[in-house]
């Protein structure tokens, strides 16, 4: 490996933690990706970044938490607390409903499950970014929460790096994967999601659809080479 990088390039890899290839939510087929995403991360970006879920015991996410069973659905608002320290109007939180699916306990920060993958190649290259730190908040996107009340330093470093073009692998696709494409898209950033690093959790090929039309380009492994290698 060279030290030259290919400007205005990041990559993203999204939760590669043990809960969600090996453990309590582990994502259909996910051991796929770990290949694919090493061989990523091998080419010249400028700038790298992992996600990790990152959630307080306890959590909105859970099932456990509401004492439903998993994968039902509820509803969630956003916690008065944080409206009122962000300067929201309180009196809509009633209109600010979200579906939520309820999870297994997954990625409980200082358990083994949070940690990244044996064997992913995430090294100090990395900056990473911790999301669904509060108890009270699902954050499915690296860049911030449904309601905007905590975002991430993402944005601000992809820019302070001057990247352009981001390229996302990891978990899951129909989850974190599209929020954070499709948030990355909104910002302005020409977004591409790798395939082959990619698993869904229930994997119906519609959450591809909903990014491109987004704005988000589905490329594969052999392209994502094709870009960097050119561009090197
Ligand atoms: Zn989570």
């Amino acid at each position: 490996m060279t030290d030259k990088v290919v400007a205005g390039t990041a990559l993203l890899v999204i939760d590669m933690q043990v809960d969600f290839v090996t453990g309590s939510l582990a994502v259909p087929r996910a051991t796929e990706v770990l290949e694919p995403i090493n061989e990523a991360i091998d080419l010249p970006f400028a700038y790298r970044v992992a996600s990790k879920d990152f959630h307080p015991p306890g959590h909105i996410s859970f099932a456990s938490t509401h004492g439903r069973q998993l994968f039902e659905t509820t509803t969630i608002y956003p916690p008065e607390r944080l409206v009122r320290q962000t300067g929201g109007d309180v009196e809509d939180i009633a209109e600010r409903g979200l579906k939520q699916t309820l999870w297994p306990d997954h990625c409980v920060q200082g358990t083994p499950g949070v940690e990244l993958i044996p064997g992913l190649k995430v090294d100090n290259r990395f900056d990473i970014v911790l999301k669904g730190t509060d108890p009270g908040v699902e954050c499915y996107s690296a860049f911030k929460d449904p309601w905007h009340l905590l975002p991430t330093d993402l944005e601000k470093n992809l820019h302070q790096h001057k990247v352009k073009d981001v390229h996302l692998v990891g978990l899951a696709g129909d989850f974190c994967v599209k929020a954070t494409a499709i948030d990355a898209a909104k910002a302005g950033f020409n977004t591409y999601v790798v395939t082959d690093g990619v698993r869904s959790v229930f994997d119906g090929g519609k959450e591809y659809d909903e990014m491109r039309e987004e704005g988000v380009r589905i490329i594969d492994l052999v392209e994502l080479k094709q870009r960097m290698l050119v561009g090197s």
